[in-house]
This record gives structure tokens, C-alpha cells and sequence, in this order.
């Protein structure tokens, strides 16, 4: 498995394999990986690949002031042993230095899918997204590229940019990986007590029971409220237009944030 901190290097070597006929495959992370990540992983060899490139990087342009870019666990060790495990051909370790040159002075702004949901309460977080992973898929020259229906908004989002900046490759959608208890995975969740953990089982057991019609759009917000959790949103809107719609009907998504202590936990479910 192949290792780069420079994206210059990484992009020379993405090059070749193209030039050599390979199929690469692009799987862009955060890092702190868990098995939602690597389910990323494993559809990218599901859908033979030749090479799968792990990108690791906490992209400070994402995170609003207020919000826990610094505290972001991070374990390069870990993250390099369960890429090597799952099968992945390359790990991109970058640096914000390195991303980010002095005088950076190019986003990508998405203006359409990105007003609602987290993008009304998280100002700048998708502009921050589209710019990194754009620059993602000149470094490693995706034939596709794996991302993951826990971040729904944000798949969106990236669907878009790439039809509209007419970028070369497929967006490919994985579904959400859950801890046997239906926690949604997330590397956040290592921020949660014992407690807040009990808790935010609320969130995708009352949208399971709200696509089992056991419970109103209402009914998801006073569960969460009721089980200590502090609702930021719970909307249904379009699947693709992520317009609001006033049922959760098929076609549609159902969405949540919420607030466990400090922690700002996501899910959602499809209709
Ligand atoms: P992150 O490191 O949280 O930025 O996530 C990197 C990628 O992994 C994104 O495409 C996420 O949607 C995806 N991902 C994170 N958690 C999960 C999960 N529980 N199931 C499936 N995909 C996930």
C-alpha cells in the first residue's frame, strides 16, 4: 500500500496508473476510520477497481469556528492498518498547509442543495466540502468515487458539482453502516458517555418507526426531545431536490440533526 503526504506526488502517481489502463477508485475520509468507512472501501473492490485511493484529511475549511475542528480525533496509525486490512492501494495523508497554499484564494460554492438542512445551520461547511473534494478528484483522476448515504446532504451536493462542472467520473452511494444497536457509525461518536450513547438510539429507531408509519414527522422530533437530545432539524424533503415536501412518502428522505450533549449527531432514512 502506497503512502503519499504531497499532492503533487500523489497526483503523478494517479496519473500513471490512468495512463497504465487502471481503474481508480477514490474513497474521500476524514480519517478515524470505522466500518462505514470501510464499507466505502469494500464497494470500491466490489466494483473492481485496481487501485483504491484512502484520502485522510481533516479539511479545517469545512468546520465553522465554533465547531470541533481541533478536537477531531485523529489516529494516522490505526486509520493506515484498517485501510491496509480492507484493501485499500494508497492512503493520501495530507497537510492543510499542503492543501491549502498560502494565498488560496478558490471554493466551489454549490447554491442550491447546500441552503437547507446542515448547510442553513453549518454557513461555509459545504463550500468547504465541494472545494476539498474537488480538488480531491484532480489529485487522484477518479475513475469514481465512493461516498456515503449517512452524509445525504452532502452526496447531493457532490452529485451535483460534478454534473455541473462536468468532472470525469461516477458518484457512487453507499448505505449507512450501524453498530448493532442502529447508532448510525460515526467518528464522533467516540465523543459520546455511555449515557449520550443510550440516548442517540432515539434518532434511528424513531425514523424506522416513522417509515413504518408508527410515527408523525412531529412525533421523530418530541421521541428525540423526550429521550434528552436537543433537535436541531428533523425535515422530509425531496430525495433529489432536497425541496421540503409535507410527507414522507416514497421519494423522499427524512433527515435529522440533533445535539447529544455537545455532540452534533446526523442520520436519515429513505422512503
Ligand atoms: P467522514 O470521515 O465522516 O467525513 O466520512 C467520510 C465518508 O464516509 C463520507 O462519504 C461519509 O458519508 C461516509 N460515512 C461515514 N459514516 C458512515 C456510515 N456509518 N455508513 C456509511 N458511510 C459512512
Amino acid at each position: 500500500m502506497k503512502i503519499f503526504r504531497e499532492p503533487a506526488k500523489l497526483q503523478k502517481w494517479c496519473r500513471a496508473q490512468k495512463r497504465a489502463g487502471k481503474k481508480i477508485a477514490l474513497v474521500p475520509t476524514m480519517g478515524y476510520l470505522h466500518e462505514g468507512h470501510i464499507s466505502l472501501i469494500t464497494e470500491a473492490k466490489r466494483r473492481k477497481a485496481d487501485e483504491i485511493v484512502v484520502s485522510v484529511f481533516v479539511n479545517p475549511v469545512q468546520f465553522g469556528p465554533n465547531e470541533d475542528y481541533a478536537k477531531y480525533p485523529r489516529d494516522e496509525k490505526a486509520d493506515l492498518a484498517k485501510c491496509r486490512a480492507a484493501g485499500a492501494t494508497a492512503v493520501f495523508f495530507p497537510t492543510p498547509a499542503n492543501m491549502y497554499l498560502e494565498h488560496h484564494s478558490v471554493y466551489i460554492n454549490e447554491e442550491d442543495l447546500s441552503k437547507g438542512l446542515c448547510g442553513a445551520r453549518r454557513p461555509g461547511h459545504f463550500r468547504g466540502v465541494c472545494t476539498v473534494v474537488a480538488k480531491l478528484f484532480n489529485l487522484a483522476h477518479p475513475d469514481f468515487a465512493v461516498f456515503g448515504q449517512k452524509d445525504y446532504q452532502q452526496a447531493q451536493v457532490i452529485k451535483r458539482m460534478v454534473r455541473d462542472l462536468n468532472f470525469d467520473l461516477d458518484i457512487v452511494l453507499a448505505p449507512i453502516v450501524r453498530e448493532p444497536s442502529g447508532l448510525a457509525r460515526s467518528s464522533r461518536n467516540t465523543y459520546l458517555s455511555p449515557d449520550e450513547k443510550a440516548s442517540a438510539l432515539v434518532l434511528s429507531r424513531s425514523l424506522k418507526s416513522l417509515k413504518a408509519g408508527k410515527l408523525s414527522l412531529s412525533g421523530v422530533a418530541k421521541a428525540i426531545e423526550k429521550a434528552g437530545l436537543k433537535v436541531d432539524y428533523v425535515e422530509c424533503v425531496d430525495a433529489e431536490t432536497l425541496q421540503p415536501a409535507k410527507k414522507a412518502v416514497p421519494g423522499t428522505c427524512v433527515l435529522v440533526a440533533a445535539y447529544a450533549g455537545k455532540t452534533r449527531l446526523i442520520d436519515n432514512i429513505l422512503i
